[in-house]
């Protein structure tokens, strides 16, 4: 594992070296060694992916959704072969403990058993027309080739999620793994490609992200684009597909509030929030960040959340008994640092936490962080902090929880906790929010959709809609006699 790996683009059924033979090194951010190189696709790298999946575009599109679902449930059962293997490439570039990359890399073959089992209920309908004579059929066809675009926090998940929806409902697919974090995500496309899918359905293509996306989105061979990353880069592709007027789905970030009600049990609350909140040291679009606790509860929330917080083990993921990794990257880190930074000096207290432990640990490590008495104008309520740290704030009744936790452009996940029915019902009905666990973290799941309202994103992934987004329906009007001859 030490070895420095040569990652390899995946055109055409081919995987190949960039052709001019330019790459980029990736770091494991526990020590800041180079891990991998990945090739730096180019102008003719990028061409060739394109004509593959003009080429197989017909062809895929009739392959019997029977098939596609036999391809599908093969990819999962390969990703689960090989789940060791792509789980310890994904703690080496990534960070997270090796115990998360697992789990990983067991919802990314989820989402191929899912998406295996849609690709054969793609229904279309049959419809009375106005007049007699006429019969009307909506038919669901595959929208085209499709552009992706994944981050790198959950590089092996992320694309997965795109991934399958794509090959289930028809379409070639074009993914752009994150640059940060790109090995795990191409042994887990590796896998896939060695259950059969034809040479030109899949391609991966690795490089400058905003020369890739210009160059595939601009093309006329896209129909539909699908990424998951920031709000800068989502307005960025957005004005891109806007030219040949691609479809385009965003999963964007999110600043999660949770409202904790003063009826529950406070130490198993607070626990729970705090192991969820650091896991992948806090670099998830659902992690809870704005924790609205009722006052009656709030010091011993804060108490018991910060013991948990400073118990946790920091260090290299790939070593037993870690809890926090790094953060992925040296700009993630930095930018989070002086978000933290900004609400410290504005007067925002850490009860744990607080510093950068980069230099202490050799990677980019920062402490699990609890914030407490945060200033209004300090930029961390605001804007999404993307590492570990969490924001405690006392509410006094709940009409002002629920104004908190919608004070913000962000709507993707929001969490509410009570043992009370008509609380929980009425609270569910006025968070703004695409998804919402009552007594629960776990809100993202294969089954459902997952999806933001406001900047959080455009679109469902997941559950029955996910496979919506990748299908254009057809209206075929067939005109017939109206008197059997
Ligand atoms: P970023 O947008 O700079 O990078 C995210 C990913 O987008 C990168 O891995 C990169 O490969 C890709 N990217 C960057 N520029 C691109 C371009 N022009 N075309 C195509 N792809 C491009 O974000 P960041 O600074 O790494 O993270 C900061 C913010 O991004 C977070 O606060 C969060 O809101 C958001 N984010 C969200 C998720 C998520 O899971 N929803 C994941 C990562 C980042």
């Amino acid at each position: 594992m030490s070895a420095l790996r040569t990652e390899h683009l995946l055109i055409d059924g081919e995987w190949r070296a960039a052709a001019d033979g330019a790459v980029i090194e990736v770091e494991n951010p526990a020590d800041l060694s180079i891990v991998a190189t990945v090739p730096r696709a180019g102008e003719a790298d990028l061409e060739a992916a394109l004509a593959a999946a003009e080429r197989v575009q017909d062809d895929w599109a009739r392959t019997p959704a029977w098939t596609r679902s036999e391809l599908l449930r093969g990819a999962a059962r390969n990703i689960m072969d090989r789940q060791e293997e792509i789980a310890r490439l994904l703690t080496q570039e990534q960070g997270k403990p090796l115990h998360e990359s697992r789990a990983e890399v067991a919802t990314a073959a989820e989402q191929f058993e899912w998406y295996a089992d849609e690709a054969r209920r793609i229904y279309g309908r049959v419809v009375d027309g106005t007049t007699d004579g006429v019969r009307i059929e909506v038919r669901k066809e595959p929208i085209g080739p499709v552009a992706a675009f994944t981050p790198w926090n959950f590089p092996v998940m992320l694309a997965a999620r795109k991934l399958a929806p794509a090959l289930a409902a028809g379409c070639p697919i074009i993914l752009k793994p994150a640059e940060e974090s790109p090995s795990a995500c191409l042994a887990m496309v590796r896998a896939i490609q060695d259950s059969g899918f034809p040479a030109g359905v899949i391609a991966a293509v690795t490089g400058d992200p905003a020369q890739i996306s210009e160059r595939l989105i601009s093309s006329k061979v896209i129909r539909k684009v699908s990424l998951t990353g920031s709000v800068r880069v989502g307005r960025q592709l957005m004005q891109l597909a806007s030219q040949n007027l691609a479809a385009i789905s965003l999963e964007l970030g999110g600043h999660g509030p949770v409202i904790v009600c003063d009826d529950v049990d406070v130490a198993q609350v607070a626990q729970l929030s705090a192991r969820t909140k650091f896991r992948n040291a806090g670099q998830v679009c659902i992690s809870p960040t704005r924790f609205l606790v009722a006052r009656s509860i709030y010091e011993q929330f804060v108490e018991e959340f910060a013991a948990v917080a400073r118990d946790l083990t920091l260090g290299d993921g790939s070593t037993d008994g870690v809890d926090v990794g790094p953060m992925c990257s040296r700009r993630r880190h930095d930018d989070f640092a002086a978000l933290v930074e900004d609400a410290t000096s504005r007067g925002a207290i850490a009860v744990t936490g607080g510093q950068s432990l980069a230099e202490a640990h050799g990677g980019h490590f920062y402490a699990p962080t609890v914030l407490r008495d945060i200033p209004a104008e300090a930029r961390i309520l605001q804007e999404e902090p993307f590492g570990p740290v969490a924001l405690l704030i006392p509410y006094d009744t709940l009409d002002d929880a629920v104004r908190i936790a919608n004070d913000t452009e962000y709507g993707l996940a929001g969490y509410l906790f009570t043992n009370d029915l008509g609380r929980a019902q009425l609270l569910s009905e006025r968070v703004r929010v695409g998804m919402l666990g009552v007594n629960s973290y776990l809100v993202s799941t294969a089954v459902a959709p997952f999806s933001g309202v406001g900047l959080s994103g455009l679109g469902a992934e997941n559950g029955t809609e996910g496979i919506e987004h990748y299908l254009h329906p057809k209206t075929v009007v067939t005109g017939i006699p109206t008197e059997l001859s």
